[in-house]
């Protein structure tokens, strides 16, 4: 591609240590069993799998960030 304002594919590295896991599903994206869990959905899904899917969706930085940020699970806040 040759528009400027296109992510870097690979660029994205969600964190998930704070997601759920549990038993092999497979995959929403249908590459096999993934323990993972999409912290926005709850499926389960590959972290790569999510990456590559923020990566070509995303239309341009800020829309990454936005996605990235919809995508990482946050830690449980005590109150
Ligand atoms: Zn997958």
């Amino acid at each position: 591609m040759s528009n400027a304002t296109s992510v870097a594919p690979g660029g994205v590295v969600l964190d998930w240590t704070a997601g759920r896991t549990g038993p092999p599903e497979p995959c929403v994206f249908g590459d096999g069993p993934a323990i993972c869990r999409s912290p926005v959905r709850d499926v389960p899904c590959h972290k790569r799998c999510a990456e590559e899917w923020i990566t070509a969706r995303a239309r341009d930085a800020a829309d990454l960030a936005r996605l990235i940020r919809e995508h990482t699970p946050r830690k449980a806040a005590a109150r």
